[in-house]
């Protein structure tokens, strides 16, 4: 059977950009098992062919009226599918879905009929928040790192901004590339409604959120992007870990230090 990407090269580098991502969250063990997903508008790489291709699938209810996501289309990680699958075979292990036009369910039209992950409700939630604002960020990524998930299991770390000021001190570059900062959303269920809404309302302040004791969300321009964000945080974990680790509390950069990157960078925090 033909490949929805065959002969549309635009649509094969987002796709192929989710797949590299997958093969990163595996290789950082950030990605057990069937662990994380990750969504992508693919929206701007649809022609009238794909518009007029055939469901693969029934008719899925999302559950959510999503008044932006009209006409929209989807590369979706599968579930209860591996991201060191997916790397290797993004369209046996991912599925593009179109929204239909009443906003609350979908159709899978390629290339096989993968369910899409089980979090896709709450990850369209942030898409349909996304367009609605005209935000220019198309991808969201959801993975397991370990030491920022690590941190998020000591209290003093949980009250806002105290670990994004405590990551940002540890080298220049994490306030440079996740200038946002992170997020806290407190214990929630997993997939449950309460953690989607959390996840939206501090997707308004930050790209990346920390769901406490589980993982993190980010969201930016692709998915390459969006784990660039989630990787320069885990680095700086990492960096407070390994002074931690030598028997001392890191110094890290000063408040006159971290003012100075931001109107050398034009930072917006
Ligand atoms: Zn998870």
């Amino acid at each position: 059977m033909k490949s929805i990407l065959e002969n549309r090269p635009a649509l094969t580098t987002e796709v192929y950009k989710a797949a590299e991502v997958a093969g990163y969250l595996w290789q950082k063990g950030w990605a057990e098992r069937n662990g994380g997903n990750i969504t992508v508008n693919i929206t701007e790489f649809i022609d009238d062919e794909i518009r007029q291709m055939e469901p693969i699938s029934e008719v899925i209810s999302i559950g959510a009226v999503l008044p932006h996501l009209k006409g929209c289309y989807f590369y979706c990680k599968g579930t209860n599918k591996r991201m060191r699958d997916l790397a290797r075979w993004p369209m046996e292990h991912g599925s593009v879905i179109r929204i239909l036009d009443d906003c609350a369910s979908y159709v899978i039209i390629a290339d096989q009929p993968v369910a899409p992950t089980s979090e896709l409700p709450s990850h369209l939630m942030v898409h349909n928040d996304l367009i609605g604002k005209g935000s220019p960020y198309k991808a969201s990524v959801h993975t397991h790192p370990i030491e920022l998930i690590a941190m998020s299991h000591c209290k003093k770390f949980l009250e806002k901004d105290v670990i994004t000021n405590l990551l940002w001190s540890m080298i220049p570059e994490t306030k440079a590339f996740c200038p946002k900062g992170l997020g806290i959303i407190p214990y929630q269920l997993p997939s449950s409604l309460e953690l989607a809404k959390g996840t939206l309302e501090q997707l308004q302040e930050y790209d990346v959120v920390m769901w406490e004791k589980h993982g993190v969300f980010a969201i930016d321009c692709d998915a390459m992007q969006a784990f660039d964000q989630i990787d320069v945080l885990n680095k700086s974990a990492l960096i407070y870990i390994a002074a931690k680790n030598m028997g001392f509390e890191p110094d890290g950069m000063t408040k006159e230090q971290m003012k100075e990157m931001t109107v050398a960078f034009n930072l917006p925090k």
